[in-house]
């Protein structure tokens, strides 16, 4: 065809699956040499099931659960969704909540019957995720949920190491024994765990050269914005993330991020 190497690789990315935003994104993207994916809704399922409900101070865990879903209702975390909808499935009754704030990185508060309600991560040691639900900032119970590993997770970070020679991080706002758990199963070594949205900025800065970094999450957009190249999980990923991102996985495969990166090798060797 007589279509400029990089229209012609944009299209080709887009069978992909790959919506990219700009010819200097499939231009550039060629040169990356580091991948950083979020672990949350990025290498796992992002859809975690509540496991366990644990009440203190003699709270029943229904009760526990109805005031994490009353907080939770406006959240847009895979983490909120799930409590949410483990409230509706046991037919629990659950209030309404104002002044509803997401704490990026960290959960979500608000007032619920003229009670501040906090759900927020703690630092259990699990390869579950545990949140903890506070009110007026003493504990009341804890949650445990766990995420599905997504099915071709695996498959995205083996396919990368063919395309690129740098390393593959992975970087989550979870714990240190839940990212251990996922990396492993994944194939990858370099795990940051821990990290604020500023912390994966900071990751990303500091591991140098061109940075693609992968993520679904309002707590990614700052991480997608500093990388060389931003790539968001279009299907359930939150607006934040798709409107900073460079390029939007539109179709739910992940291998797509390495067939994006070889495309743009391809198309520029017939540019130089
Ligand atoms: P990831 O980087 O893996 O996508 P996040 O940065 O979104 O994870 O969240 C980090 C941690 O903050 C979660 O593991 C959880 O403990 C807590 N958290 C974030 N959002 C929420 C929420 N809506 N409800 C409860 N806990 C949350
Ligand atoms: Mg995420």
């Amino acid at each position: 065809s007589t279509m400029p190497p990089l229209l012609a690789s944009i299209a080709n990315a887009g069978r992909h699956g790959v919506l990219v935003k700009s010819a200097a994104v499939m231009e550039s993207v060629g040169r990356t040499s580091v991948v950083a994916f979020d672990k949350t809704g990025t290498l796992t399922e992002g859809r975690p099931q509540v496991v366990d409900v644990t009440a203190l101070g003699g709270r029943e865990p229904s009760e526990v659960l109805a005031l994490a879903a009353a907080v939770e209702h406006p959240s847009e975390h895979p983490l909120g969704r799930a409590i949410v909808t483990a409230a509706a499935d046991r037919g629990l009754d659950v209030a309404a909540v104002d002044d509803f704030r997401a704490l990026p990185g960290r959960g979500v508060t608000g007032t619920v019957g003229g009670r501040r309600v906090t759900v927020e991560r703690t630092l259990a040691d699990s390869t579950g995720t545990v949140v903890g639900v506070l009110v007026d900032d003493r504990e009341i119970g804890r949650i445990e949920l766990v995420d599905r590993l997504r099915d071709d997770a695996a498959e995205a970070v083996r396919l990368i190491g063919d395309v690129t020679s740098g390393p593959v991080l992975l970087l989550t706002g979870d714990r240190p024994s839940v990212a251990t758990d996922v990396a492993a199963r994944t194939g990858i070594d370099d795990v940051h765990a821990d990290l604020l949205p500023e912390d994966k900025v900071r990751v990303v800065a500091e591991a140098g050269g061109h940075v693609l970094v992968v993520g679904d999450g309002i707590n990614d957009a700052p991480a997608l914005m500093a990388a060389g190249t931003g790539v968001a999980m279009g299907r359930r990923g939150a607006d934040l993330a798709v409107q900073t991102a460079d390029a939007i996985i539109v179709r739910d495969d992940l291998t797509a991020v390495a067939a994006l990166i070889r495309l743009s090798r391809l198309a520029r060797r017939y540019v130089i």
